[in-house]
């Protein structure tokens, strides 16, 4: 099943970095999609889940530069970067599959820890937090899978054929 394009605007353009950078490179978010898009974009989510992670208490203007990055994993710091200066959501989907938006606001978050969400409710805005060199909302959607090192997280690739207001259409064609 489809899920939808998890921003409020018509006008997706997928970014993909590449180089060290490509989502390819990690198994955890092998097929997530950069769409770019200006900062405070209204974020919505791509279906029904509740709500498992959220944090936005990082600065919406202080993105964490490719090479700051790359500097702060040459000193075993990447982690530590990442906690301070990203915000992002996760939801849990009815299907065990599970959603992630990264690169949000500072207190645009409009959930907490368990809420229920329907697919379109908007969750927060996008801002400049987290490693980026353009603003954009990174999407991922993944699986839990458990081995013998633990549980890990696993990409997976999705459909997504809807902008928000062509799914409102869809609806209201539907009604009549
Ligand atoms: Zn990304």
């Amino acid at each position: 099943m489809a899920i939808l394009y998890p921003l409020q605007n018509d006008d997706p353009k997928p970014l993909q970095p590449t180089g060290e950078f490509a989502h390819a490179n990690f198994p955890e978010s092998a097929h997530a999609v950069d769409f770019e898009c200006p900062p405070g974009t209204a974020v919505v989510a791509a279906d029904d889940g509740e709500i498992i992670f959220v944090k936005d208490d990082a600065p919406s203007d202080e993105a964490v530069t490719p090479q700051e990055y790359l500097n702060a994993k040459a000193r075993g710091e990447e982690k530590q970067l990442f906690a301070e200066r990203t915000n992002l959501i996760g939801i849990r989907h009815h299907d065990d599959t599970y959603t992630e938006y990264i690169h949000l606001s500072q207190g645009s978050s409009s959930v907490k820890l368990g809420d229920k969400v329907r697919k379109g409710q908007v969750i927060a805005t996008t801002a400049l937090s987290g490693v980026m060199d353009k603003p954009h909302l990174h999407f991922n959607r993944f699986k839990v899978v458990e081995d013998d090192s633990g549980k890990r997280a696993e990409s997976i690739p999705f459909e997504m054929v809807h902008t928000a207001r062509e799914q409102v259409e869809e609806v209201l064609e539907n009604l009549w």
